[in-house]
């Protein structure tokens, strides 16, 4: 019997704390719409969808040649997109996230791995389904990115969950 696919992506997890402030917030400023679980809050890098699980090998192979840099990313914007999806965003990208972002996505298409042509816009869902911008004051989390990761999605009678098969540190920044 063949195994099923998985349905696989890239992320910078939101490290435990900042994941608690951000849902402390959220308890704040209420948000209409299907709110994103404290643990699966997360900045997609790149996403591969269904893939057979054959595939995590030389994604991991892919990720593991890549030399990232960690940096500190300032969510300071929270906005609302057309299809309802809420998130926070950083009104300033650090280049080692655009490096990582860009770096991954070159070696992911070199190998064939079929990804959307969209514009990488960084974010941090914190709702889908959302009908319209609440009125809240604007945030500001810093969020100091040290890894990123390579995770399989998965719909479960509770909700969504994400498991992660293979992590890889971001490299702390030499001293200026
Ligand atoms: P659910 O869809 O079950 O409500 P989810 O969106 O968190 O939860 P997935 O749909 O598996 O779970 O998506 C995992 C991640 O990949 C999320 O960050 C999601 O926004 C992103 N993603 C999903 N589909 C696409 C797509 N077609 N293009 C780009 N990113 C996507
Ligand atoms: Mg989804």
């Amino acid at each position: 019997m063949s195994t099923p696919p998985l349905r696989l992506f890239f992320a910078i997890p939101c490290c435990p704390q900042l994941a608690h402030d951000i849902a402390e917030w959220r308890k704040q400023n209420p948000v209409d719409g299907k709110p994103v679980a404290p643990e699966n809050l997360h900045l997609t890098l790149a996403f591969l969808g269904s893939q057979p699980r054959g595939q995590v090998e030389p994604l991991a192979a892919i990720a593991a040649s890549l030399t990232p840099t960690a940096f500190i990313l300032r969510l300071d914007r929270l906005a609302r997109w057309k299809n309802g999806l809420l998130h926070l965003a950083p009104s300033q990208v650090p280049a080692s996230l655009m490096e990582l972002e860009r770096g991954l996505r070159e070696q992911l298409l070199a190998a064939g791995f079929p990804l959307e042509t969209r514009h990488f816009k960084p974010h941090l869902t914190l709702a889908r389904h959302c009908p319209k911008l609440p009125p809240s004051a604007p945030p500001a989390f810093d969020w100091p990115a040290s890894e990123f990761a390579l995770y399989a999605s998965e719909n479960t009678a509770r909700g969504t969950r994400y498991h992660t098969l293979a992590q890889w540190p971001l490299r702390p920044q030499a001293p200026a």
